[in-house]
């Protein structure tokens, strides 16, 4: 009840699957704006949810960086809606940017600021052992000087499960890594790695790398851009439970990696060096894929040109 009060709800700002968006401000300081965002809970989940969503939400306050989006407080309102104060960033997303291919034009030095800020971000959580499993380019946030920020971070695992059915077919897929399809009981950070590689073939492509229209399509999206995933590329892949579902399947071909050529006509823009870090961050065998620490120290970052200024970088008009 005192953090709600210590804000005023404004209008609505947008609506997304699973939360409405406010604008905001502190009562005491109108001039510091947030964003408050309403979490809708199901009122058959709400129960369950409530409890460890708020203690999960509460840990994540404490991850404080540039490139990942400040929550100020969390509070529940009547109904016991769940609210987050976060930092209020009005510019809008990576998607806005990369799809408005009319106005927004941007080059090697922009993509590599971007995905610089995202390696960031990514290699902070999981340094705070926090997965994100939810990065694309919908939930990079920009913020009025060009930083990029990481939006809904850990909200993914607080309250996908209960949303499983809404969301994980639309929202999760085109960024997820194998080891996901095949079910994999164990996985890492290296998850969020694999979303960083989409996010930053989509950045070069300007459009989604890997656009699956459902979950065995995903699978075969994967294999037909990287190859089919064999014992001798990934070993103990055809032990894992989803294996055999999509290879019985698919079983007509199996594809190679893919040529070198390929890649060079796809990504070429980006040099060998960004080729290289692009797939080792593809890597399909979860075991062989750079961590959030091994991007960051990757050669490419010093490599000509070096990334833009976040002041210079463009924005959407
Ligand atoms: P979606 O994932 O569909 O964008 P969200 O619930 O995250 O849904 O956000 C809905 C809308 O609210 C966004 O499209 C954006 O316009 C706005 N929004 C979200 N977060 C912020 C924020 N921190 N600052 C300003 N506007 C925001």
């Amino acid at each position: 009840e005192e953090e709600r009060r210590r804000y005023v709800k404004g209008k609505k700002l947008g609506e997304g699957t699973y939360a409405i968006v406010y604008h905001g401000h502190h009562r005491d300081n109108p001039s510091k704006l947030v964003a408050i965002k309403k979490i809708k809970v199901n009122a058959e989940f709400r129960d369950g949810l409530s409890f460890d969503a708020i203690r999960e939400v509460k840990y994540l306050q404490e991850l404080s960086h540039p490139n990942i989006i400040a929550l100020h407080s969390v509070f529940s309102s009547k109904n016991q809606n769940l609210n987050l104060v976060l930092e209020y960033l009005p510019l809008g997303d990576l998607e806005g940017v990369i799809r408005d291919t009319k106005s927004v034009h941007y080059g090697l030095a922009d993509i590599k600021a971007w995905m610089n800020m995202l390696a960031r971000a990514v290699w902070f959580c999981h340094e705070s052992f926090v997965l994100h499993r939810d990065i694309k380019p919908n939930n990079l946030l920009i913020a009025a000087d060009g930083e990029v920020k990481l939006a809904d971070f850990g909200l993914s695992r607080s309250f996908s499960d209960p949303y499983l059915n809404m969301t994980y077919n639309v929202i999760t897929r085109w960024y997820r890594p194998p080891e996901l399809f095949f079910k994999a009981r164990h996985y890492s950070g290296v998850v969020d790695v694999w979303s960083m590689g989409c996010v930053f073939a989509e950045l070069i492509l300007r459009t989604p790398y890997l656009p699956g229209g459902s979950d065995m399509d995903q699978v075969t999206l994967i294999c037909k851009a990287l190859g089919t995933p064999t014992e001798q590329i990934w070993p103990g892949v055809e032990m894992l439970d989803g294996y055999k579902a999509y290879a019985a399947i698919s079983s007509e071909a199996v594809n190679p990696p893919p040529p070198k050529q390929q890649l060079q006509g796809l990504f070429g823009t980006i040099g060998g060096q960004g080729i290289d870090l692009l797939l080792s961050m593809l890597a399909l065998d979860p075991n062989k894929r750079a961590t959030s620490k091994q991007v960051l120290q990757h050669e490419w970052w010093l490599t000509n040109p070096r990334p833009s200024k976040k002041e210079a970088l463009p924005k959407k008009g």
